[in-house]
């Protein structure tokens, strides 16, 4: 790719991702609409997904600077209501990655090996090695979503009850800033991305799983009967991005009722975040451009 193209793209990318990027608490979640597209319209939808393809080009080639380098780690977090997707947006953003420099781990209900633990305990042994981008389909975030909406869950953690107080959601946020500004000490760098689908389009979506036989795999029953909770997952996921919004480790709430332009949004705020990380390849000391002249020489003797 030219520089002048990369410089193009990579302001293009700041412009689209900069009106979700979220870094302090006076976040309101009405505030995003679901079913923006900024100012692309369907019929934009075309070009979009070819700045999406060349997106992820640049996406490759800046994960190949951040692999040669091998200083920062990138942490992406990906939480949302059922079949905002979550998965897909991964898939297509990903998709020109080289896989050895990149890993998933999807966070599901916690096993009895989890829940012997601290929360943040299965989490921290998938962190991201340096040099790759680490990516976590659900998180330590459902901490305060899905155990906040169902308290039940709260009381399965074995937590000792003398340290579950009504503070438990203000002190687990608390915690939360303070793991994620020492990973950011550390180099590791953290974006976080809430995929906002409107219950409406949830319920297009379940519909299309239900009866397009593909998609039946996709569906589970419980996945009906959270929605029936909808509110107060959205109360917790405003409290949530309020109180761990920051500057080292932004929320990107991305609406998600159009499948394209939340992967275009997801791919520019990767980018625009690699950018900020200024890349570059290791320079090699003359020691080694010596070992490397003399490596020619030989082969070409050879
Ligand atoms: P998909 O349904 O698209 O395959 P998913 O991420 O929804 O992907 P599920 O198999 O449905 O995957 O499992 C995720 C479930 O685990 C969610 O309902 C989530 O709320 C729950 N979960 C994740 N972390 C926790 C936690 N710490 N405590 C309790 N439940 C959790
Ligand atoms: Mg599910």
């Amino acid at each position: 790719m030219k520089k002048k193209e990369i410089k193009k793209m990579i302001k293009r990318a700041r412009k689209l991702a900069e009106p979700f990027r979220v870094t302090d608490d006076k976040f309101r979640l009405k505030d995003i609409d679901p079913d923006d597209t900024l100012d692309l319209t369907s019929e934009d939808k075309p070009r979009a997904k070819e700045a999406l393809a060349n997106g992820i080009e640049l996406l490759a080639e800046l994960q190949d600077r951040l692999y040669a380098q091998d200083s920062w780690a990138m942490l992406l977090i990906f939480q949302a209501m059922d079949a905002a997707g979550k998965d897909g947006a991964i898939k297509h953003v990903m998709s020109g990655i080289n896989p050895q420099g990149c890993q998933v781990f999807s966070f599901k209900s916690p096993s009895s090996e989890d829940l012997d633990h601290d929360y943040l305990w299965r989490c921290m042994k998938s962190m991201p090695e340096r040099g790759r981008i680490g990516i976590f389909n659900r998180s330590y975030y459902e901490e305060t979503l899905v155990v906040r909406v169902h308290k039940e869950f709260l009381e399965k953690q074995k937590v000792p009850p003398e340290l579950v107080s009504k503070d438990i959601w203000e002190e687990r946020f608390q915690d939360i800033r303070t793991f994620e500004r020492y990973l950011s000490r550390n180099g590791v760098c953290v974006l976080k991305f809430f995929l906002h689908v409107s219950k409406k389009e949830q319920k297009k979506r379940f519909l299309e799983r239900i009866e397009e036989p593909e998609k039946n795999w996709k569906f589970s029953a419980n996945d009906a009967k959270e929605r029936q909770y909808w509110d107060d997952y959205m109360e917790a996921y405003e409290d949530m991005i309020r109180n761990t919004a920051s500057k080292a480790a932004p929320w990107y709430v991305v609406p998600a009722d159009n499948k394209w332009f939340t992967r275009v949004v997801v791919g520019a705020a990767i980018i625009a975040a690699l950018d900020d990380l200024d890349l570059k390849y290791p320079k090699v000391g003359d020691s080694k451009l010596k070992d490397l002249a003399a490596a020619k020489k030989g082969l070409l003797a050879d």
